[in-house]
This record gives structure tokens, sequence and C-alpha cells, in this order.
């Protein structure tokens, strides 16, 4: 029986992507204006998040000593002159990025549908807690979500650690296998969960993929209105909500074997 669902928040509830792109481009242009590689600015943001992000993950450096890698970098790349104080450059970063911070359209529709089912909602996210709580709040779902489970609550350990999962089940009081992790990150919201006994269910909002996740446990979703319809599959029995329809979004659930040997598990923000 499943009796608490976990959503990941960067790119699942919330959305990232289209943040990053604003701010990437408002940033640049206010110190750039009319940079010839302006429209390659959120790519090139997204890809240094990817990879100086897992530095702060493995406890090699601070949180703010990761943001200032990211923003050298950055102008590095861009041929931008290295910036002074690269704190106050990241924080006039942000002030663009949290300008364009909105949820997911399909976010409060499906948690309020799954609230009615007497589920246990939250969030578990590698974030730091008071950016994701405020994230929360400003896309409207931090009162729906309970708890907002983080490393800094879960003794450091970030997804996709074996012991993250674990600690997140313990703090709802349940088994893993009572759990079901849903994000848009393959390895760290649907393979390593399933790992411990939890259920991951993969949210490839963009169709990276044409075929199947890569074990049978995973379920693999184009839109998060699917995910109710993946519940039931596993245990939970409720009303058919209207959106328990063939169609766009629905769920794809691993067909063959030799697919699942095609897939790799990418690190991604979250
Ligand atoms: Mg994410």
């Amino acid at each position: 029986m499943i009796r608490a669902i976990l959503f990941d928040l960067d790119e699942t509830l919330f959305d990232h992507r289209r943040a990053v792109a604003y701010a990437a481009t408002n940033w640049t242009e206010s110190v750039s204006p009319g940079h010839p590689l302006l429209m390659e600015t959120p790519a090139l943001w997204l890809d240094l998040e990817n990879r100086h992000l897992p530095a702060w993950h493995a406890g090699e450096c601070s949180f703010a000593e990761q943001r200032r890698r990211r923003v050298r970098e950055f102008c590095g790349r861009m041929g931008l002159a290295a910036p002074p104080d690269p704190d106050a450059a990241y924080a006039d970063f942000l002030v663009h990025y949290e300008a364009a911070w909105s949820a997911f359209p399909d976010a409060a529709e499906v948690i309020d549908a799954l609230a009615g089912d007497g589920l246990t909602l939250g969030v578990l996210t590698n974030g730091v807690p008071v950016q994701q709580e405020a994230k929360l709040r400003r896309i409207g779902l931090m009162d729906r979500l309970d708890p907002v489970l983080t490393p800094d609550s879960l003794g450091g350990n970030f997804k996709p650690s074996a012991e993250c999962y674990l600690r997140a089940a313990a703090k709802l009081g349940l088994r893993p296998q009572e759990v079901v992790l849903v994000g848009d990150n393959l390895l760290l919201d649907a393979v390593g969960p399933t790992r411990v006994g939890m259920h991951g269910v993969w949210l490839d909002r963009y169709g990276s993929t044409p075929a199947a996740a890569p074990t049978a446990e995973i379920a693999t979703i184009t839109s998060l209105t699917r995910l109710p319809g993946v519940v039931r599959a596993l245990g939970r029995v409720s009303a058919a909500p209207p959106w328990r329809t063939a169609g766009a979004g629905q769920a794809r659930w691993p067909s063959t074997a030799a697919a699942a040997t095609k897939r790799r598990a990418k690190p991604r923000r979250s």
C-alpha cells in the first residue's frame, strides 16, 4: 500500500529551466548589452550547474563556493571580465532568477487530486531549505506539502545516496516500500530510490527518451497528471480522476528488458 508521495522540486513542481533562461539572458544583457552569445547562456548555466553542484554534494566545497565557481566559469566562457565579487554577481543573478519563479501548470492540479486520497504529500529535494521553501511559498504549494525534506534534515545525505532515501522514509514513519518518489532526474528520483525499495517514478517532461525507463520497476510519465494512475497501479485504490484516459502524457511502462540495457542514468540538478 502506498502511503506517501515525495516530489522532487526543481523541474518537477518548479519550472527551473524557465527561470534560468530568464535570469541568464537578462543578467548577461545587464553586464554586456548585445552580447552575441546571449541565447546560449541558459544552456551554459544549466551545464555549469550539473558540473559544479556535485562538488558541494560531495562535501568538497561550500554551497556558496560552488556558486562562485559557476559565476567565474560562466564569465570566462562568455568572454566577460571576471567579477571582482562573485557573491555580489550571483546575488544580481538571483534577482532575475527569482523574478521568473513559477510552477508547472500540472503541479497544483495533481497535488490537490492526490490529497483527496489521504496520502502524505511531501518534497524531497537536494537544494537548501531556505531557497527551496521560498520557491514553494512563491508558487503557492508550501501549504499543500509536508514535510519538505532536504539534505540538511537528512544527516547531510543527498540523492542518490541510499541513506538519503532511507532517512526520508523514516521521517515519514514509513517503510520505503510505502513511498513513491517522483522527479525529473532519472538517477536521483527514480533509479536511486528504487534501489532501496521505494517506488521511483521518472518524470520525463521533455521526452528525452523514445523508449523506456531502465528497469521494470520504474514507470515513466511525461506529465504529473499521469501520477495518480501510477499510484493506483502500485496499490493505492481511489476513484479515477477525469484525466484517466489515453493520450498525451500517459504513463509508459517499460516493455522489454532489452530497452533497459540501453539506458544510462544521467545526473542532473535537483
Ligand atoms: Mg529535479
